[in-house]
Order: C-alpha cells, then structure tokens, then sequence
C-alpha cells in the first residue's frame, strides 16, 4: 500500500508525448504540480500545448531538460517527488540501428530513471508505460497463450533485435524495470501495458507517434483497397490517462495492468469510420485477402514480411482486461468514439484533405 502526497510534485519523463501529454493534463486538472522532462524545453513547438493547459487549469507546470541516454539526468527533475510517471521511450518502427534507436533508450533509459530513484529519497511509487507488446509480438502469441488470451502473466518470448525490434526494446525495458524494483524496497512499480493507443492527440502535429502514423494511413489513401485483418488491441488515449493517474494514486494498485478495450483488428476499426466519413475519404471497408498481402505485402512495406502476414493476418487477438476494470475501476470508451474523434482531430488539424 502506498499512498501519494498530492500536495507533492510529480515527475513525467517523455512529457511532451502523445500519451505523456494527457497524463500531464489529467494532473495539472487534478491541481498536481507536474515536473515535465522533456528533450527540448525550449522549443515551443514541442512543449507549447503543455504551458497552454497549465494556464487554464490549477495545478503548476515544471519543465526540465533531460535525455534518457544521460546518466542520473532526470535526478533534478525527481527532487521531491513521491511518485514518477516513465513514459519515455521511442514509438518508432522504422529504424536503420535497432539496438541505438530502441533498445539503447528503451532499456539503459529505463534503468536510469530508476537507478535515479534509489538515490532520491522522496520516491514511493513508479509508474512505468510499458506496452502490450512486452506481453506479445504477434497475434498469433494471443492464440498461442494459456486459454487464448493474453494475460498479466505472459511474457513476450518472440520479439528479437531482428523481428520486431520495437516490442523487443519494450520487454527488455519492462523486464530491466522489473529486476531493478526487486532489488530495492523504497519504492513500489506498477506497469500500464497498453495496446495501440487511438483517440485525439494533443499536440498532432510534432508526435512521432507511430499510433499517428496508422490512423493517418486510414484517411489518406494507402489503405482505400482495404486494410489486413490484422488482430489487435485498441484503447482510447483518455483512457490511457485515466489509468495511469489511478495506478499512481490508488494506494493498493499492484503489478501490471493490461490496457486495452477492444479486441479488434484493422478492418472493424476502419469500419467504424465508415458511416460518418466514408464517403468523403478514402478510409478502409475491406479486409485484404491474405494470400494478395503474402505476394505483395513485402513489396510494399519492408516491415511486412511473410512471417509478420502470417502470423497476424486473420489471426484473432484476445486480451483479458479485467484486472484493470476491477481494480482501478477504469471503464473504457466505446471504439466508434475513439475512432470518431482520432480521425476528426486529423481533419481539423488539416493532416488528411
Ligand atoms: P511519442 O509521442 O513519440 O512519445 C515518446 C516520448 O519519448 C517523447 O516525449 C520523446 O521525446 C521521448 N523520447 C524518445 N527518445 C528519447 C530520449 N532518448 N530521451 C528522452 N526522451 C525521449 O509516443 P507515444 O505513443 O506517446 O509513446 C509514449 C510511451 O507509450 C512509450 O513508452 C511507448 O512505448 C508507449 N506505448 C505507446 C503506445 C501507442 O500506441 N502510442 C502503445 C503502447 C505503449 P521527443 O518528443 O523529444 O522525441
């Protein structure tokens, strides 16, 4: 049991991030003092969105500058806090050196935000994002597990430096978080496991998000043929928040907790953009047959192998997210929603025409 001072402040390493952007917000409403770590303090463009929320809203905003590949660079910006939300880390896919672009942040990232907290004496609790993907690869893992469902309990055994670099640099992250939580006992960790994270971006236009990348696909064309049925998760980006907020306040919160709403795939989420935008834009309506994106696929996309076609495409994805309902009382938003307003942020912010 742990229970966090509110009065005390913050930290969020990755501040300016997609995800990190609506846990700041959901704590400066909360009246939370946020101390904000970021790459680029200075550049506006990157931070701008988080000193707008923080003048309308009653907690205080904090910035300070610092890279994960910095030894104990987050220490000044932990000074004081009770509890630290480690959302840092590369969303990217594409990558020429995955061990220096993933890994290298991902993990030794992790590990020295943590290292930093055994020598801070304020710290209780960390909250660390990890990801579904330290639970699976491919949807066939989903298949594959006990009772063909993800749970808390598994662990992703099949990413590789070589196959799927960046679920591979989010499990050795969350396993590195986890060896070094054991060896100490000053502060307790909690991991929010999302799947693809949908809805509304604060800041649309300097994320690199990969989670952009895929929703713009759905509007922009590449996907008018029809998209694969590939099994996945989907969660809403406010639910996201949500959940981390709770897991950092809820004295008895423990463990990991899968994050995710929708056992879905890539068809039914362009689906359900069909009714209201279907006709304007070119959003999917189809599935793909597999054996076309077997012969083509890797053509078109390097990331679209064969083995990746296989072992996703028309494979069904299931995750059992009843840990996070029950203990964190967490309800999530219906898919229509989320879809609905991920893609009309991409029309007002002129992203898709
Ligand atoms: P994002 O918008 O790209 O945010 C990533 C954040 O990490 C940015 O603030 C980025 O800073 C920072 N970062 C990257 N490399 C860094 C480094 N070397 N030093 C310091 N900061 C660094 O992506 P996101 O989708 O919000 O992802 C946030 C977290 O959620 C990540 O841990 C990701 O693995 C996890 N996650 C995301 C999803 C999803 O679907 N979006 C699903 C599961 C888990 P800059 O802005 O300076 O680059």
């Amino acid at each position: 049991m742990v229970n966090i001072d509110k009065t005390k402040p913050v930290l969020v390493t990755g501040a300016n991030g997609y995800v990190a952007s609506w846990v700041v917000k959901q704590l400066l409403e909360e009246g939370i003092t946020v101390h904000a770590a970021v790459r680029s303090p200075e550049n506006d463009k990157k931070v701008g969105h988080l000193k707008q929320i923080a003048q309308n809203t009653p907690g205080e905003l904090k910035l300070f500058k610092a890279d994960l590949l910095t030894p104990g660079a987050y220490k000044e910006a932990m000074k004081g806090c009770e509890l630290v939300y480690h959302t840092a880390s590369p969303f990217i896919t594409s990558v020429k050196d995955p061990q220096k672009e993933l890994i290298e942040p991902a993990e030794n990232g992790t590990a020295n935000v943590l290292n930093s907290a055994n020598e801070i004496d304020s710290v209780k609790r960390i909250v660390v994002t990890s990801s579904c993907v330290a639970i699976y690869t491919d949807a066939i893992d989903a298949v594959n597990a006990p009772g063909g469902v993800l749970t808390e309990k598994v662990w992703n055994t099949t990413a590789s430096l070589d196959y799927q670099p960046y679920a591979y640099s989010k499990t050795l992250a969350e396993k590195k978080a986890w060896e070094i939580a054991k060896a100490q006992n000053k502060w307790d960790l909690i991991t929010i496991n999302m799947s693809l994270v949908m809805g509304p971006s604060l800041n649309p236009n300097q994320t690199t998000s990969e989670s952009m990348n895929i929703l713009k696909m759905m509007g922009d064309g590449q996907m008018k043929m029809g998209a694969p049925k590939m099994g996945l998760g989907l969660v809403d980006v406010r639910d996201v928040a949500e959940a981390h907020f709770k897991a950092g306040y809820t004295p008895e919160a423990h463990g990991r907790y899968i994050t995710s709403a929708h056992n879905t795939n890539f068809v039914e989420m362009g689906l359900t953009l069909a009714d209201k935008y279907g006709d304007k834009y070119p959003v999917p309506k189809k599935a793909l047959p597999k054996w076309m994106l077997m012969i083509f696929g890797p053509m078109v996309n390097k990331l679209f192998t064969r083995k990746f076609i296989r072992n996703n495409v028309d494979i069904p994805w299931k995750a059992d997210n009843s840990k996070i309902k029950k203990e964190l009382g967490i309800e999530f938003l219906p898919m229509k929603k989320t879809m609905e307003d991920s893609f009309q942020m991409l029309i007002d912010e002129g992203i898709i025409k």
